[in-house]
């Protein structure tokens, strides 16, 4: 372990979940820092400075939300929350508030390692993506030129600008709310059907089947996320 792995803190009052978060991600080369409530959280990221954090929603003093709250007003590091099934809502207000992405507890070591990298991707990579390419899909950033299989796929401004903020967060959520807002301003944040249907248009062009998509995919409930093949 050196000074250059990504130094991740947890927040979280379970202990055996706080070990079992260190314990994983010891095991692949990160370093690992915790916290078992959110003013300490907080303090820790003043006098630590972590390239993430990983924050439960149910802590002991503050709740994730107000958490995510501070954060945001420190600093732009990546935030991965930890909800439980009864947290739904909060879950979402939490990625309003300026999370990048969830996972539902009971969550596989799988799922978390998927999570972790997209999000370290997405620092290293911010402002400088040139082409965006998972499986078939490849989108030429600097020319607005989407590709299916390396043919040409027309699509519209509005889906363009649609599938460039999914890229921008590629393999994280994006919530309806933030592409509502980005998309077509904030007086539509409610207008879930503006989603629904430019999302059924660009899934009948980019999909094979757009039933059962394989780069755009749905969140019940939260948003959408695309699919992020790694580097
Ligand atoms: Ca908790």
């Amino acid at each position: 372990m050196n000074e250059t792995d990504p130094l991740i803190l947890v927040i979280e009052d379970d202990p055996q979940t706080r070990s079992l978060l260190k314990t994983n991600l010891c095991n692949k080369g990160w370093r690992v820092i915790e916290a078992e409530d959110g003013k300490s959280g907080i303090l820790q990221i003043k006098n630590n400075n972590p390239d993430l954090v990983i924050l439960d929603l149910g802590l002991p003093d503050l709740d994730g939300i107000s958490v995510t709250k501070r954060l945001r007003l420190l600093s732009d590091l990546p935030i991965l929350v930890l909800s439980a099934r009864s947290q739904e809502q909060n879950k979402i207000m939490a990625l309003d508030a300026g999370a990048d992405d969830y996972l539902t507890k009971p969550f596989s070591i799988g799922e978390l390692h998927a999570r972790l990298q997209a999000l370290l991707r997405r620092v290293k990579r911010a402002g400088c993506l040139e082409v965006f390419q998972a499986g078939e899909l490849k989108v030429d950033m600097a020319r607005r030129k989407v590709f299916l299989a390396d043919v040409e796929v027309h699509i519209t401004p509005i889906e363009y600008r649609l599938l460039a903020i999914l890229i921008r967060h590629a393999g994280l959520v994006v919530t309806h709310r933030h592409l509502l807002k980005e998309v077509w301003g904030i007086e539509h944040i409610h207008d879930q059907h503006y989603l629904r249907i430019y999302m059924g248009q660009l899934r009948h062009k980019l999909e094979a089947n757009p039933t059962r998509p394989r780069y755009l995919l749905t969140e019940v409930g939260v948003g959408y996320r695309l699919v992020d093949d790694g580097d």
